[in-house]
């Protein structure tokens, strides 16, 4: 059965996105199984993917909705080798609707169920701000993994967002955990970011990946392209690093093989 990851940070620009789209690629170039989730109204992962959120037959709407199945919803990212449940800004219109729904935190949760059984990992991108939409994907996850720029207010933003995980254990989902920190666009040179960087393992120890994801020009203009790192130019030390990540998290889990995997 899937292990149900939100990647979350209420600050916007630190890597989520980034994070999502290439860490799923990573994980199915191990082959893992993976489905992303855009729970973003801004699309970004879905585009990212190379999946247009402005054609959708169904998306992130219809699923939270009650319109349509996660069966029916998800698609291939053909181009990046995952599976997507895309998303646009109709997930605003969705968010409005369910304001007044007994079980709204759960929908996504009640959702993903149905099909948990056909995924090693499910990545959920989350939007920037502590909404009903990320309250439904804290809801599904069995963790969150985190990631963070290493600069001078990380660590006040941390301990928000560690708050913000001990409410939502108290309150929706008692079996929350922490996945893993990640640190995003590193720059060893910087002394900051070496003195945040040392707090954070002080505080978290072996949750802090040791995997860092180098600020990088690829990552940045694979997204326009449509396509992970991966994809766009696979020596890139942005494709490298995620790769790198991919590797601890699988190992991390007692590197599980697929049934797919153990047959070959
Ligand atoms: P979030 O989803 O947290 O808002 P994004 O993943 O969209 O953050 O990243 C914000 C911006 O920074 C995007 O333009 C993205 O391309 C860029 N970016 C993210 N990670 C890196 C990196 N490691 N190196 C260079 N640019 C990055
Ligand atoms: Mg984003």
């Amino acid at each position: 059965m899937a292990r149900v990851i939100a990647v979350t940070n209420q600050k916007g620009g630190v890597g989520k996105t980034t994070t999502c789209v290439n860490l799923a690629a990573s994980l199915a170039a191990t082959k893992r199984r993976v489905l992303l989730v855009d729970m973003d109204p801004q699309g970004n992962a879905t585009m990212g993917s190379g999946v247009d959120k402005n054609v959708l037959q169904l998306s992130g709407y219809d699923l939270l909705t009650k319109r349509a199945s996660a069966a029916e919803v998800i698609i291939p990212a053909e181009a990046s080798g995952f599976d997507i449940m895309p998303s646009n800004g109709d997930l605003t219109a969705a968010e409005v609707e369910l304001m007044n729904e007994i079980g709204r935190e759960h929908r996504l949760r009640l959702a993903l169920n149905g099909v948990r059984d056909d995924y090693d990992y499910i990545l959920i991108d989350c939007p920037p701000s502590l909404s009903l939409l990320t309250v439904n994907a804290l809801s599904a996850a069995d963790s969150v993994l985190i990631p963070m720029q290493c600069e001078y207010y990380a660590l006040e933003g941390l301990a928000a967002l560690m708050n913000t995980v001990e409410q939502i254990k108290e309150s929706v989902n008692p079996n929350l955990e922490l996945e893993g920190i990640l640190r995003t666009m590193y720059d060893p040179r910087n002394s900051l970011t070496l003195d945040v960087s040392s707090q954070l393992n002080e505080y978290f120890g072996e949750k802090v990946y040791r995997a860092v994801i180098p600020r990088n020009v690829r990552l940045a203009e694979a997204p326009s392209y449509g396509m992970p790192a991966l994809k766009y130019d696979k020596l890139s030390k942005g494709a490298i690093a995620y790769l790198a990540l991919a590797g601890e998290m699988v190992r991390r889990h007692g590197a599980k093989k697929t049934p797919a995997q153990v047959a070959v």
